[in-house]
């Protein structure tokens, strides 16, 4: 698709835990803000760079997905408009996600100026190839299940950028909550993206962006052989590469706890028979 490049400021904030990032797109009339996180400090720095760029711009707030970590810093924005997917707006485990919220803020002694809440939804996305004008911004959406039941990849066009939330990550293997084979699927979806899109820059949830095709598609195929890798393994019952898997990947004492539940998720599915 072809868009005229209008001015647009773009900043990212990488939080102190886990590289969470937080993305600030700004034109002449609109200001989007994805997933203010995790710590008060953090958020207090980014609603005073929003603030600063707000001045009677139409106010967007948009999250990938409704874990926890995304969706902590929502209340510090209460006069935004919100984009996130119609499964976000519909989860079933709202009450788990914010029990999740206070546990880590109690568990850390965390105070915030600001109520723990799950958003509420004003614009619901509900299929691939979505598209919606917010002032002079154009995003286009695609479901992105299998991480959790809920995300999705947002394309701001204008930017030539891509908002990934917890996919394609340079720093993370894909941590499957919900489903593998929608996993594989959503990891389908990038060569759709980038057949249709004009893409200068992927930013995940966690990490760094990729700054270009190839090292977009480096990370889809990184992702797609660790899954097909957990599936042989858990049907053949053979070890997993773990010695690869912590070469590539250096936060090992963090993440293996996780790798560990993406081995249990993927026996229960081959224990449903898995096609
Ligand atoms: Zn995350």
């Amino acid at each position: 698709m072809d868009y005229h490049p209008i001015t647009m400021i773009k900043k990212i904030f990488k939080s102190a835990l886990f590289q969470t990032t937080s993305t600030l797109f700004v034109s002449d009339k609109t200001v989007l803000l994805v997933d203010p996180n995790w710590l008060p400090h953090e958020i207090e720095t980014i609603k005073a760079v929003t603030k600063k760029y707000r001045k009677g711009r139409e106010f967007y707030l948009l999250f990938t997905h409704s874990d926890y970590d995304h969706i902590i810093g929502a209340n510090a924005f209460p006069e935004a408009i919100v984009i996130a997917t119609e499964a976000f707006s519909q989860n079933p485990d709202k009450k788990k996600v914010i029990e999740e919220m206070h546990y880590f803020d109690e568990s850390n002694y965390i105070e915030r100026s600001y109520p723990i809440t799950y958003p509420m939804v004003d614009v619901l996305v509900s299929k691939d190839g979505q598209q919606l004008t917010i002032g002079d911004m154009t995003l286009v959406f695609y479901l992105a299940p299998g991480h959790n039941a809920d995300g999705m990849f947002t394309i701001v066009e204008e930017a030539r950028t891509w908002i990934a939330g917890d996919y394609l990550s340079d720093i993370e293997f894909p941590y499957i909550y919900h489903s593998s084979g929608e996993y594989l699927e959503t990891l389908q979806k990038v060569d759709t993206i980038l057949d249709t899109h004009q893409i200068d820059e992927l930013i995940p949830g966690h990490g760094n962006p990729a700054t270009s095709i190839k090292e977009i598609q480096k990370r889809k195929l990184e992702n797609h052989r660790y899954i097909l890798e957990l599936r042989s393994a858990a049907r053949t019952a053979n070890e997993f590469d773990l010695s690869a898997l912590w070469n590539r990947y250096k936060f090992r004492r963090g993440m293996e706890s996780f790798h560990q539940k993406n081995v249990e998720l993927v026996a229960r599915e081959v224990g449903m028979k898995l096609s």
